[in-house]
């Protein structure tokens, strides 16, 4: 029965799609340019821009070169450096909204609470702080790094001066003259603490595990080049190209071929931290003990210099304790401090997947904590006519991860298309096909920095198995999306046929 499908109350919106950040934002454009306009975003907060809307700390930028992080239908040619600032990233993407007329498809501060497969009718149910929904197709691009997490430590709750996520800057805080503490030394830390260092009366840098550290390689992008990019798109095409073929081969190369060009680049981290940094204790302290890639590599030439500064400390005693104005280390040092920045990176994977409740009440979170099985990163056994952006293994590690939201987002309206036009109620990837893919994965992870290169980090599940890399090139993936293959899915059909 359709009861609950024309149920007035309950508005029904045939393809949904959980969040306008860069994926939610390449699938709305895909679907258009396929014909399909029956979609709505639901975004929880009043603005497009995901990540780059919400990361707003100061020297927040992005290590991959902004024409190749940027979406290949929407070509920009103002990148105001090689690789793009928060700012100008966020600037470019409402503008893609714009240009494409999506801002009319979205439905703003509206965040998802529940959505549960609905076997009698064939329906996604939708719980939202503005109501519910029902739908027939559902999409999640909400991106793993939406739920910030900051470490229960020992006493926090009675710290009398301020403290916050990076996620959540607090722009109304000046940090001028300040004691600060930051906390972690990841890609987001090492952006920041040059910025704020010149600032702050003291910063006391609580380091954990360090950082393989390579250089930057950012300039200014030139007024001529920025005309030439404008007038000769296929100019701009090419240095695109050129980026692609270099994170493809570069970094490919170590990961899927010989691990042992690994040591290519663990030289050049290394280099560069003898070459900036002449005292040999505080180098020891920075010496990572586990391979290049195990944990996210990171980019700055400004980072070692920031540290080296007067009112700058690195602390590798682990943290004790908090106190009303202090952080005791495990040496029982007390910090003196009026502000903790935690840079403490993000729940991954993300929360989104506890929402997701398939068939036989199960949610996706069961499939996803331990070992996450997936097919493509996309589809999942249990849930019919959900697909997943960034799900587990579809990110390539060595590549743009808007590549691979494109890439996505094609199959995606691909699979929406055949759905239509065969008539298809609804697909569930068989379990056998997830299994094998996500077997086949694990395998070839195997070989790879990310689960053998010594270390712990989000890129393993809590067995130490990959957590959620694609482990090839990123071409492979391309070629096996490349269209929607029914064969691999149940498929339960509608009375007739509707034209896409
Ligand atoms: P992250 O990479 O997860 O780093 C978190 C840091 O906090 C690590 O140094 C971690 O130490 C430390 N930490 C966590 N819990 C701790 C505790 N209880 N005590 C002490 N230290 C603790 O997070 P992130 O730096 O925010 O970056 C997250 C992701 O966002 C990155 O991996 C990247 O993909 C993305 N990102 C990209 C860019 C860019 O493109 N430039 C910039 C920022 C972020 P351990 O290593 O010991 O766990």
């Amino acid at each position: 029965m359709d009861s609950l499908k024309n149920n007035r109350k309950i508005k029904h919106l045939p393809i949904v799609i959980i969040g306008a950040g860069f994926g939610g934002i390449a699938l709305a454009v895909k679907l258009q340019k396929a014909g399909i306009r029956d979609f709505t975003l639901l975004e929880r907060a009043s603005e497009v821009g995901g990540t780059w809307r919400d990361n707003t700390y100061p020297g927040c930028a992005c290590d991959v070169a902004s024409t190749l992080y940027s979406l290949s239908f929407a070509p920009n040619p103002h990148w105001s450096r090689t690789h793009g600032i928060q700012p100008e990233i966020f600037e470019y993407m409402k503008k893609v909204a714009r240009d494409f007329d999506l801002y009319s498809y979205v439905r703003f501060n509206t965040e998802l609470q529940k959505a549960h497969w609905d076997e009698q009718n064939d329906i996604w149910h939708i719980t939202t702080n503005q109501g519910e929904f029902t739908c027939d197709v559902l999409t999640t691009a909400t991106g793993p790094f939406g739920e910030p997490v900051i470490p229960k430590l020992k006493g926090a709750d009675t710290f009398k001066g301020h403290s916050f996520h990076t996620f959540h800057w607090d722009h109304g805080y000046a940090l001028t003259g300040k004691k600060v503490a930051i906390i972690g030394t990841g890609a987001t830390s090492i952006q920041l603490i040059p910025e704020i260092q010149p600032q702050v009366e003291t910063l006391k840098v609580f380091q954990r595990t360090p950082s393989h550290v390579l250089p930057r390689i950012d300039y200014a992008t030139s007024a001529a080049k920025r005309s030439a990019f404008r007038f000769v798109p296929l100019f701009q095409r090419g240095i695109r190209s050129m980026w692609y073929a270099a994170y493809e081969g570069l970094v490919g190369l170590p990961q899927f071929v010989d691990t042992r060009f690994i040591a290519l680049f663990e030289r050049t981290a290394k280099y560069h931290l003898h070459r900036q940094i002449k005292d040999q204790p505080l180098r020891d302290k920075l010496t990572p003990d586990y391979r290049f890639g195990c944990k996210r590599p990171v980019f700055s030439s400004k980072y070692f210099p920031a540290l080296q500064k007067s009112n700058v400390d690195l602390i590798t005693e682990g943290i004790r304790e908090i106190r009303e104005h202090s952080i005791i280390d495990t040496q029982g040092n007390e910090h003196n401090v009026d502000v903790i920045i935690y840079a403490t990176g993000f729940r991954v994977p993300h929360e989104i997947a506890e929402k997701l409740i398939g068939h036989d009440n199960q949610s996706l979170a069961s499939l996803l904590e331990n070992k996450p099985k997936s097919y493509l990163g996309t589809s999942f056994s249990g849930f019919p006519n959900l697909f997943m952006m960034l799900g587990p293994f579809s990110l390539a590690g060595n590549q743009s991860a808007i590549f691979t939201l494109e890439m996505q987002a094609d199959y995606i309206t691909k699979s929406i298309k055949t759905m239509r036009k065969k008539a298809f109620k609804n697909v569930e990837v068989k379990e056998n096909v997830m299994n094998t893919f996500s077997r086949e994965i694990e395998e070839r992870a195997e070989k790879t920095t990310w689960v053998n290169g010594g270390c712990k980090s989000y890129y393993q599940h809590a067995n130490g198995g990959n957590a959620g890399l694609w482990p090839n090139w990123s071409f492979m993936y391309r070629w096996k999306t490349r269209k929607f293959e029914e064969n691999k899915f149940h498929v339960k059909h509608n009375a007739t046929a509707e034209d896409v």
